[in-house]
């Protein structure tokens, strides 16, 4: 028997406390399969092994899925299935080198110019391609003592001018410990960027309330501050009219908005996938920013597209669309200064 019923919860509307709407959120499989529709015998058989990576999906996001259809795109991106216990060679744990980028607990100084904070181990959703659902965020998760080493570290280095809060998802902070954050960094001179990578405009767009937008308002009120949102949007369909609500006034909080989505097979990997992701961004005045080669963590091999193909992929891209909405295919390499292109090799 399941605990209640899916229908009883699609009464949250907007308005509704955004930690209210998470804590209903689908964390059985087989409780997102029945409200899809789907045959939960058919998903037993395929699943032998519980995820020690649980699933996390928001109702707002599953009632964007395609009711019946198991290869619905947002369903692939959520649902934890078998192929992610198959060790896969080349595949491992930390792809992209952040433990060894770690200045100090949380903080991670790849780039030049700025740092990235991992904020919180928080997410609105548990993507199954996720490349930090290894990191160990018990112990970098920013305390108080760990917190002022933080900002030293960043008062101490004037070559430090964004910084770039990350996680998890930054947004799944308290408005309090966020706003403190955003303060004391803002406070610091030489940083003139903020920067928040996120999925929650996405999958819990309630977040975007009242609260948070006054104190992002206020943020640029009282310090000459550049913020810049980057949302993590793979596909069309993921933007409904409250996702592209909460864009709307994020836009007119003063944020500058870019995308950027992670190639996946199954979900995304065709040009007219990318180029209508790429028209519904630009109808809500979000430039494409990135276009990610997935990283390649362990468990989820079977969404890695070949390397060939997505250069085609892109390819295929610029003969579809103007140059602005062409986002660039990228891949982050351990121990490299920068993200790099994946280009064609010349002939
Ligand atoms: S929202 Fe980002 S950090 Fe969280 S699970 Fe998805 S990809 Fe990972």
């Amino acid at each position: 028997m399941l605990s209640s019923h899916p229908l009883e919860r699609i009464q949250l509307n907007n308005e509704s406390n955004w930690r209210t709407v998470l804590k209903k959120a689908f964390k059985d499989p087989l409780e997102l399969l029945e409200f899809l529709g789907l045959d939960r015998a058919e998903y037993l058989d395929k699943v032998k092994t519980d995820s020690r990576f649980k699933m996390l999906v928001p109702l707002s996001y599953a009632e964007k899925m395609q009711k019946g259809d198991w290869n619905d795109p947002l369903l692939q991106q959520v649902l934890p299935i078998n192929q992610e216990n198959i060790e896969t060679r080349g595949f491992v744990n930390d792809p992209i080198g952040d433990l060894q980028a770690e200045a100090s607990s949380g903080l991670l100084h790849k780039y030049q110019g700025r740092v990235l904070l991992v904020t919180t181990g928080a997410c609105p959703v548990h993507c199954r391609y996720c490349f930090r659902r290894e990191f160990p965020y018990a112990d970098s998760s920013p305390d108080k003592k760990q917190w002022q080493n933080t900002l030293d570290y960043i008062q101490g280095d004037n070559s430090i001018h964004e910084v770039i809060f990350s996680g998890g998802d930054p947004l799944m902070l308290s408005d309090d410990r966020l706003q403190k954050m955003c303060i004391e960094i803002a406070a610091i001179p030489h940083v003139k960027t903020l920067r928040f990578h996120t999925r929650v405009p996405v999958f819990l767009p309630e977040r975007i309330n009242q609260s948070l937008r006054k104190m992002f308002t206020a943020l640029s009120a009282v310090q000459e501050i550049q913020k810049v949102m980057v949302i993590h949007i793979n596909h069309a369909n993921e933007i409904d009219e409250h996702v592209s609500r909460a864009l709307s006034d994020l836009r007119k909080d003063g944020f500058i908005l870019l995308n950027q989505s992670v190639l996946l097979k199954g979900v995304n990997d065709d040009v007219a996938t990318l180029s209508e992701l790429s028209h519904k961004l630009m109808a809500n005045h979000v430039l494409p920013y990135y276009l990610h080669q997935l990283d390649r963590i362990q468990g989820a091999a079977h969404f890695e597209v070949e390397r060939d193909r997505s250069i085609r992929l892109v390819e295929g891209l610029r003969n579809h669309l103007p140059g602005y909405l062409v986002p660039r295919l990228v891949e982050d390499i351990s121990g490299e200064r920068s993200k790099l292109p994946i280009e064609k090799n010349p002939e």
